[in-house]
């Protein structure tokens, strides 16, 4: 360990950066007068200042007795000894392993928060409808991810009140709704503190007249997909019980840092070019990757909690594998690197935000970003101090230099109040100007025109994406041309209060800039923002700017300008209300 401060005495105490070379540098606050501290840098054998704990006390007592009361102990009895070993033991192990032992969680007062965590493999049967692509030729699904789909719950206490959150590998949290009540019967767990949140996979189950191949008979894939959609209601109320059931005392905090798998997807529009879906560098991006830790009494990681805003669109329309995209391999790698942990991950404000590499049909690309972000995940999870400590200064060391000793002590368990609000706001509807419903027409017709213009020897992927195309175009001038309607829409956003950390979530598809707003204004240390959780409300809300843009997210939301705002607005007022 090296001293790198200005040894000149300064009035007051010194605060040292000091260099480890096994943990880097620190700060170290010691607290010394000036003389002693500038005495101890020039190589006075004098310690700046004993500090006087308990275990430094024990020490100097047993080296008391051992150089100077040894004729006292040698007159002892022979029997006697084994009196006096046990006790000398009982004294010596603790104080001499103190410090080969890592201070953590064990050391210190429980935090008052309980937390439970259960998980279910929901890997639905190969042959399951796989429809979530208007491009895609293929129907059912041919095989599932060797990392697995899954459904994760945690739920917290303080003793008090209960709060579930569930973590499901699904593209749209739609129809998972009864599990919040069957749970909320069988635990006690108030409906409106059950949280559920889907990775929004674009590679799991869906039906869709939309999606694949026109003019199918979609009654067997519907009956098969509902059959697996009940299965997962079961589930998921099983698993918020058995969390439910688990809760023990534990210790929680966070922090964040930068995940690098995603892009801004809004690729605008260039000259002939319609805007798409894709990677557009030039586009705001949210890079931030919250992570929460959540650790046992003993110090044991029982769950890793990541929020990062990517769609599930690595996979595409060639991939006929069931699989959670790369959320999966995330969480996996997450797991290696906490054995007995489970990972959950909630889905932020991803709307205008997908994978750097996307719409691929091969898995190992999911794989490896899903491992990049887990690698990642990790990394932030490793640093996190669940329960608050600092480096105390407690004397030295005789080595071949002055040894430090400068072990992270305990001061205490972390705040671990739990608080919690909602609010349902009111939000502009998305209108249609007469020229644009008038463009849309036009769109389909020519989208017509051109499928039916197709040469006979067309390819049946040329001719299926000529469909979809106008399928797309006559969806959206369905939904252009409704009369309009000027009662508001409503989307409910929650905030919930975990100590020094907090978690916003709201329905929909929400645009990355109104996570960032809202983080960025929260109170709290760190805050999570999460999209696609249940609640009144769903689909894609755009931020202002984007309108003027067009684009899928833009031409399919009901959400008018002005939506954005009102969140962002209801979302930070609610954190201010749970401070
Ligand atoms: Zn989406």
């Amino acid at each position: 360990m090296n001293y790198g401060s200005n040894p000149k005495p300064v009035a007051g105490p010194q605060k040292l950066v000091a260099h480890c070379d096994h943990v880097g540098s620190f700060d170290v606050a010691v607290t010394a007068t000036p003389h002693r501290l500038a005495r101890f840098l020039e190589g006075s054998r004098t310690p700046a200042r004993p500090v006087r704990t308990f275990r430094m006390k024990v020490l100097r007592y047993i080296t008391v007795i051992s150089r100077k009361r040894l004729p006292v102990a040698t007159r002892l009895d022979r029997p006697q000894w084994h009196r006096v070993l046990p006790v000398m033991a009982a004294i010596c192990v603790p104080v001499l392993s103190a410090d080969l032992v890592e201070h953590g969680p064990k050391d210190s007062r429980p935090s008052g928060l309980l937390a439970g965590v259960a998980r279910a493999d929901i890997a639905p049967p190969v042959g399951i409808a796989q429809m979530n692509w208007g491009s895609q030729t293929h129907v059912r699904a041919v095989g599932v991810d060797p990392a697995g789909m899954k459904a994760t719950a945690l739920v917290l206490s303080d003793g008090r009140s209960k709060f579930a959150m569930v973590d499901v590998d699904r593209i749209l949290v739609a129809g998972l709704e009864p599990a919040i009540e069957e749970a909320s019967e069988r635990t006690g767990i108030p409906r409106e503190h059950i949280r559920i949140g889907v990775s929004h996979t674009h590679a799991g189950v869906y039906v869709s007249p939309a999606k694949g191949p026109p003019g199918l008979d979609l009654t067997p894939l519907a009956e098969m997909a509902e059959r697996y959609r009940l299965s997962l209601i079961d589930t998921i109320a099983g698993i918020i019980e058995l969390a439910d059931r688990r809760l023990e005392p534990a210790h929680i905090h966070g922090a964040s840092g930068q995940g690098t798998i995603n892009i801004n997807r809004r690729v605008r529009a260039d000259g002939d070019r319609p805007p798409a879906v894709g990677r557009n560098p030039d586009g705001v991006v949210d890079r931030e990757l919250v992570v929460f830790r959540i650790d046992d009494g003993k110090g044991q990681t029982m769950a890793v909690v990541a929020n990062f805003q990517c769609h599930g669109t690595v996979l595409a329309y060639e991939n006929q594998v069931i699989s959670p995209d790369w959320v999966g391999m995330m969480r996996v790698t997450v797991e290696r690197a906490f054995p007995g942990a489970l990972t959950l991950f909630f889905q932020g404000a991803a709307g205008d935000q997908g994978p750097i590499e996307g719409f691929s049909g091969d898995l190992s690309v999911a794989h490896r970003l899903g491992q990049t972000l887990g690698h990642q995940v990790a990394a932030i999870a490793m640093q996190i101090e669940t329960v608050r400590r600092v480096p105390k200064f407690e004397g030295f060391v005789e080595s071949t230099a002055y040894q430090a000793k400068q072990h992270w002590r305990v001061l205490g368990p972390r705040d671990a109040t739990l608080r919690f609000a909602s609010d349902t706001v009111d939000v502009p509807r998305r209108t249609y100007s007469p020229e644009e419903v008038e463009s849309m027409r036009r769109r389909l017709e020519r989208a017509r025109r051109q499928l039916g213009g197709l040469p006979s020897d067309a390819g049946p992927l040329e001719r299926h994406q000529a469909g979809a195309r106008v399928r797309r175009f006559a969806d959206l001038l369905h939904q252009w041309s409704r009369p309009a309607d000027p009662s508001p829409l409503q989307i409910e956003v929650q905030a919930l209060r975990i100590g020094e950390l907090a978690l916003v979530a709201m329905p929909g598809e929400p645009f990355s800039e109104i996570g960032t707003a809202v983080k960025s204004a929260s109170p709290f240390h760190f805050t999570m923002f999460c999209g696609y959780s249940d609640g009144v409300g769903g689909d894609y809300v755009p931020t202002a700017d984007e309108y003027l843009y067009g684009g899928y997210e833009v031409e399919r939301t009901p959400y008018g300008l002005g939506a954005a705002q009102r969140v962002i607005d209801t979302a930070s007022a609610l954190l201010q209300r749970i401070r």
